[in-house]
């Protein structure tokens, strides 16, 4: 079947989806009371809130979710003091910069990178997957290759920075190889983040997307939640969108952001249903966070009614959340409280 099939497919099955919910079966969010604030942006992290900024922006100015989500995406991957994502993002066990994203729109339309190298804006070769090809996921080699058919230019993604943090990593690893160097361990930055970015406009729609250098240190091919369809983001244009940040092996067991949207869509707000997520998380790796005081997941989400909300495992967590003209950050629930 061809995308636009796809595409025109996917619309009449939702017509017959929002007919079910008119029967009793709670397949979305009801329509809202009260005036819609949207369009509305929520974002992970700090950074989020300069991704925000463009998101929103373009919304205010009638453009598609699709294009809010990828370039308020690309202030972060552009930003190389931002060492989680993109450009300047801290590079694998083998010194390589390999990069996680996706995007997905109201109708089900997805598409994804894991593993690509070189190349700047994963988030946009995500959105090339999902507009110019029959598949939703592209990894590695591939994944590089496709990019550069569609004309993106391959450039270094190692900064100074990047590799001086990998060195300092190297040569505190092990005290019996033969690395050896003057850092301390406690240099060592922040090793893992995700900008998840979702976003509704004023006619309703929504998206959302990912991106990220992953874990730092990580084996070389490994690939994270954040370009897994269901893990570190889901859309469902009748009811919300949702996205994590986090260990990403603790999300991909649970499915999460599919669950936080299938919360919603059985009746929860969106805060309640990052809260189911983490308290699923809490109890499939109970015996890990006990053990690792750095363990962290978090989830973002937002309904169709531009409500949002936000839990983490820990304390430490934030999002950006721009609503009603503002912009601000927001210190997030957590539920593990040690
Ligand atoms: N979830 C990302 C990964 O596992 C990292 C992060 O968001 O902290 O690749």
């Amino acid at each position: 079947m061809k995308r636009r099939d796809f595409i025109k497919k996917s619309a009449v099955v939702g017509v017959g989806t929002y007919a079910a919910s008119k029967i009793g079966m709670p397949a979305s969010v009801p329509p809202a009371g009260g005036k819609s604030s949207a369009p509305v942006v929520i974002s992970t992290w700090n950074f989020g809130i300069g991704a925000n900024e463009v998101a929103w922006k373009l919304l205010n100015e009638g453009a598609s979710p699709v294009d809010a989500v990828e370039q308020g995406i690309w202030v972060v991957e552009n930003d190389p003091t931002i060492t989680s994502i993109g450009y300047g993002g801290l590079p694998d066990e083998t010194m390589k910069v390999t990069l996680d994203a996706a995007i997905m729109d109201w109708r089900m339309n997805c598409g994804s990178v894991g593993c690509i190298e070189k190349i700047k804006n994963p988030v946009s070769v995500a959105r090339k997957v999902m507009e110019r090809t029959n598949h939703v996921m592209l990894s590695g080699k591939g994944a590089y290759e496709f990019a550069v058919a569609h004309g993106f230019k391959p450039i270094d993604l190692l900064t100074d920075q990047s590799r001086e943090i990998w060195l300092n990593w190297k040569e505190n690893m092990s005290s019996t190889d033969n690395w050896v160097g003057p850092h301390d361990m406690d240099d060592l930055m922040d090793n893992h983040d995700t900008i998840g970015l979702l976003a509704i406009d004023k006619k309703g729609r929504l998206s959302g997307g990912t991106s990220t250098s992953g874990m730092a240190w990580k084996i070389h091919g490994r690939v994270g939640d954040s370009p897994i369809i269901g893990a570190g983001l889901y859309v469902d244009g009748k009811v919300g969108a949702a996205s994590s940040t986090g260990v990403g092996e603790a999300n991909m067991r649970i499915v999460g952001s599919f669950l936080v949207v299938e919360s919603m869509k059985n009746g929860q707000t969106p805060q309640e249903a990052c809260e189911t997520a983490i308290r699923r998380a809490i109890e499939v790796h109970s015996k890990q966070i006990k053990a690792d005081k750095t363990f962290q997941l978090a989830y973002i989400a937002l309904n169709k009614r531009g409500e949002v909300g936000g839990a983490a495992i820990r304390k430490g967590f934030q999002y950006a959340v721009y609503k009603d003209g503002v912009n601000k950050l927001v210190d997030a629930k957590f539920l593990y409280a040690q």
